[in-house]
């Protein structure tokens, strides 16, 4: 943290020197203030991003509609926006809420131009001109409840009137920045303080594409803290809360392949731990790492987790853990059965690893074989 505060100073002292105003702006400067973790530094400079291209070696053009450059100093990664309107003030002002409105000098002189600070030292979630702010973009009104989970701040009476009149207008902002929000929301220390907000002000009705209703709020709000757990987990988890049986009604967030795929195993082997504890086959086909996070969202839902030393020792106990490991190829079986390949054979490989994993027979090619025929 120290070494990325060193990084950007480095960064604007050249720009500065280069004469153009920089500054570091918003959640860097709140989180020093909080004495929290620094997500990311950004920053704001009045050269354009060609210009700021020029100035450093390591740069790539973000492809977003503000004219921001990432550029890399040492080991750290800057975003480098170019100042909006006309004054650094004019720019300040538009922010979200007035705890990112904060910014900072090369020698670390705070500018506060809505008062900002004073919302930190009152914990307070404001924003200056509430209502411009929220029509203006209306995913910051998703971004009030962010905060409030991640901070646990309060919210100001003119920013809630705003929220309750207005969410509906959350509806037009496109999927993939509302599930940024959204995820950061779940894993939030004071999560429930922001799902009261939800339900108090109406916004979770309007939040388009994920289905909030107050019945799913309320199994949210049961479950133990998601602050240091994987996106996956946190995605399972909404989906158990929601009540789906699979991951299809997730397919309309633009989320990854990759992330949509390992929540469909969770769930479907979830639903098989809520019938049984694992059996050897089970542990077998889900691979400890999914078992052990089924375990791990029983105890996020407050159910019984199998032990974890208990899980390790099974999986460690399989006989084979892969097809790769299984005594027996596609290729044995079609000399040993002389047959035509076809549908059969995925079938007896099925079934081979079925005898051997559960110990009907041993890992050896011929054990396997004569099992098969017996069967
Ligand atoms: P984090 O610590 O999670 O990075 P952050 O406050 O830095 O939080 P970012 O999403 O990284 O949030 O945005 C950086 C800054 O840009 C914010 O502090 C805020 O000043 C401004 N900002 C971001 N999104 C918006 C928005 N939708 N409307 C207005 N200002 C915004
Ligand atoms: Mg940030």
């Amino acid at each position: 943290m120290v070494q990325e505060w060193i990084e950007a100073r480095t960064l604007i002292h050249k720009l500065n020197q280069n004469g153009y105003q920089t500054y570091i702006v918003g959640g860097a400067v709140r989180d020093l203030f909080l004495g929290r973790k620094i997500a990311d530094v950004d920053i704001v400079t009045t050269a354009t991003s060609k210009e700021v291209s020029e100035l450093f070696e390591k740069t790539v053009q973000m492809n977003n509609q503000h004219q921001t450059v990432l550029v890399r100093v040492g080991q750290e990664l800057f975003e480098v926006t170019t100042l909006r309107g006309a004054r650094f003030e004019e720019d300040l002002m538009r922010r979200d809420l007035t705890i990112n409105s904060l910014a900072m000098d090369e020698q670390g002189v705070l500018i506060d131009v809505v008062n900002g600070k004073q919302d930190l030292s009152l914990k307070r979630l404001r924003s200056f001109d509430a209502k411009t702010r929220m029509i203006e973009d209306p995913l910051r009104m998703l971004r009030v409840a962010r905060f409030m989970s991640e901070l646990g701040f309060t919210i100001d009476s003119d920013l809630l009137t705003t929220i309750t009149d207005n969410h509906s207008d959350i509806k037009k902002v496109a999927v993939e920045r509302v599930v940024k929000e959204w995820i950061k929301i779940l894993k939030g220390t004071y999560r429930n303080q922001a799902f009261f907000l939800l339900l108090e002000t109406g916004l979770y009705k309007s939040i388009p594409r994920l289905s909030l209703n107050p019945k799913a709020l309320e199994q949210l709000l049961t479950l133990k803290s998601l602050a240091d757990q994987s996106e996956i987990i946190c995605w399972t988890a909404f989906c158990l809360c929601m009540d789906y049986k699979n991951e299809e009604p997730l397919k309309q967030l633009c989320l990854s392949n990759d992330l949509l795929r390992a929540v469909k195993v969770r769930l479907s082997f979830n639903q098989k731990r809520e019938k049984h504890s694992w059996t050897s086959i089970d542990l077998y086909y889900s691979s400890i790492k999914v078992a052990q996070d089924v375990e791990k969202l029983r105890f996020l839902r407050g159910l019984p987790r199998q032990d974890e030393c208990e899980l390790n020792s099974i999986w460690q106990s399989l006989p084979i853990h892969s097809r790769a490991e299984l005594a027996i190829t596609g290729k044995d079986l079609l000399q040993e059965f002389k047959r035509e390949q076809g549908p059969w054979l995925k079938d007896r490989l099925l079934l081979a690893e079925k005898l051997v994993v559960e110990r009907k027979c041993l890992n050896e090619k011929f054990e396997i074989i004569d099992a098969l025929k017996e069967v």
